[in-house]
């Protein structure tokens, strides 16, 4: 198994193609590994090397998705959101203790303002003109002579958790658990040199940066680097990238499948192997949907930020994939470990994981590290916070987040099961299953749906749906029908702080 993201690239045909983007020419493997000794030496000349680190704010395109892959060959690299704010930016780049930011050639916006406010350092990355996909040169007044290169112990990528049930946690991922994460999923998905990634997921976050890029790039695949995600040109996208396969989160799948009908020649005329779900539940009515829709199968694989991405993954035919499960043990161990003691059990309980692609521990944060990590049959595990179990057949079933069980009045109802419910409703498209504070019970089940076009069923008849197929005390008390489901950065629907958001709790 390699160990650095530099040695997942070193044997692949110079001529294949790497990067590519709309409108654009093809960068090679031959081309990336020269740009990657191109960014050492700079990085280098500028004082830089394995032990600093370089925070990355770019637009989601080609530059990003090889920026990460070459400046992580001499570096850390830590991508951000580009939509934050000044504010924002101070709070990141303080809190990673970035060296310098890598930002684009004419680039003056809050990232810049915020580096100016704290005396940091500017990368800049120019595009020379007619360069293929995602070839760019570096400056900066910053000089020095720097020269180790990582070891498969030092950090590639520093990211932040998604900050679904929390604030985000700072997750170092070592060399080793990048290369790691990126060599499982290409084994997981059979990627080969024929394969290529159509990429819509944004670049600061994990499942783009891993499961699109870093495992098409162990792969000696090629990567066609969307602006990111569009509903309304995602067609137009297909059609010029002619990829093998996407991966996306199930918000985006589900926005996708309300434009399939218009796009049926590009469907038809595709070339899919497969579309991949991670990153939230996949529901079984929207993936049964897509595979109806695109005629072919959909993967859906377990990530998050602590295991690099993938710590499961549905298997592709003929070995069947299981509407609702997560998938089978796709690199990590995965176990069940009791909710509050230190052991491995059978049955329902906390999902915990333990393989080369888990991240060392939180940084700067002692508490969730104690909380997070055990040892057990000669194992260190790390708990994920997800509540599942697996089947007879070895596929993981998650029955939610712990943080986002619903306790009413000590009846524990996961969201995700009354979710699966209410999709089976013909007018609903999204739903997303919440607590809602109540003086007695402490917490109440509540439901956000959003309905298909031109419906017209009230909440009322929601409920009334619910009433026939669930226990009472699962029934949503309160449906909220809605244009929208509010979401974080990475497309996540967050149940928890919903009921605020949604100005039902009285302060
Ligand atoms: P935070 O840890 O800050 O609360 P987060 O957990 O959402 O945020 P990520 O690392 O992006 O941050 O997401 C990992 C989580 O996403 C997993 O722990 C799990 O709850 C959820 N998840 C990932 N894949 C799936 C899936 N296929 N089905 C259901 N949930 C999934
Ligand atoms: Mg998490």
């Amino acid at each position: 198994m390699e160990t650095s993201l530099k040695a997942l690239i070193a044997d692949h045909a110079g001529d294949a193609p790497a990067i590519g983007a709309p409108g654009r020419t093809w960068l090679s493997y031959g081309a990336l590994r020269t740009l990657g000794d191109e960014v050492a030496t700079a990085l280098h000349g500028m004082g830089i090397d394995a032990s600093d680190r370089v925070a990355i704010v770019l637009p989601n395109g080609p530059e990003m998705a090889t920026a990460f892959a070459t400046v992580a060959q001499a570096a850390t690299t830590a991508p951000l959101n580009p939509a934050y704010r000044e504010d924002e930016y101070v709070f990141y780049l303080e809190d990673l203790n970035a060296k310098a930011l890598l930002v684009e050639g004419g680039y003056d916006g809050p990232a810049f303002a915020a580096a100016q406010r704290l005396g940091m350092a500017i990368i800049r990355l120019s595009v020379p003109e007619g360069a293929a996909a995602g070839y760019f040169t570096l400056s900066s007044d910053l000089s020095g002579s720097a020269s180790r290169a990582p070891a498969a112990d030092d950090v590639a990528l520093i990211l932040h958790t998604s900050g679904t049930t929390s604030r985000p946690k700072i997750v170092p991922l070592l060399q080793s658990n990048v290369a790691a994460s990126a060599q499982h999923i290409r084994d997981s998905l059979d990627l080969t040199p024929e394969d290529c990634c159509m990429n819509v997921m944004p670049l600061f976050h994990i499942h783009g940066l891993i499961a699109a890029v870093s495992a098409s790039l162990a792969s000696g695949a090629s990567i066609f680097c969307t602006p990111g995600f569009n509903a309304l040109n995602f067609f137009a996208m297909m059609e010029e990238a002619n990829p093998t396969w996407y991966t996306a989160v199930p918000t985006m799948h589900q926005a996708i499948l309300t434009r399939a009908s218009r796009n049926r020649d590009v469907i038809d005329a595709a070339r899919l192997r497969f579309l991949r779900s991670s990153s939230a539940s996949l529901p079984a009515q929207v993936m049964l949907e897509l595979e109806k829709t695109f005629g072919a199968p959909v993967i859906e694989g377990y990530g998050m930020t602590e295991a690099a991405h993938q710590m499961a993954s549905n298997p592709l035919p003929p070995r069947a994939q299981k509407p609702g499960a997560v998938g089978v043990e796709a690199g990590p161990k995965v176990r069940i470990a009791h909710e509050l003691e230190n052991h491995l059990i059978e049955g329902t309980g906390e999902v915990v994981i333990s393989g080369p692609n888990v991240t060392p521990g939180y940084e700067s944060n002692p508490d969730a590290n104690a909380k997070s990590f055990f040892e057990a049959d000669g194992a260190r595990w790390f708990r994920t916070g997800d509540q599942g179990a697996f089947d007879e057949d070895g596929y993981l079933h998650l029955t939610g987040r712990l943080k986002e069980i619903i306790n009413r009045g000590g009846e524990k109802i996961s969201p995700l099961e009354v979710d699966g419910v209410l999709l089976d409703h013909a007018d609903i498209a999204q739903v997303v299953t919440f607590a809602l504070p109540h003086s007695k019970l402490g917490e109440e089940v509540a439901a956000a749906v959003v309905l298909k076009e031109g419906s017209t069923a009230t909440e009322r008849d929601i409920r009334d749906f619910a009433a026939e197929r669930m226990a009472d005390f699962k029934v949503p008390r309160k449906v909220i029908i809605m244009d929208e489901i509010p979401k974080g950065a990475t497309g996540k629907m967050q149940r928890i702080g919903l009921a605020e958001k949604l100005g039902l709790v009285e302060k």
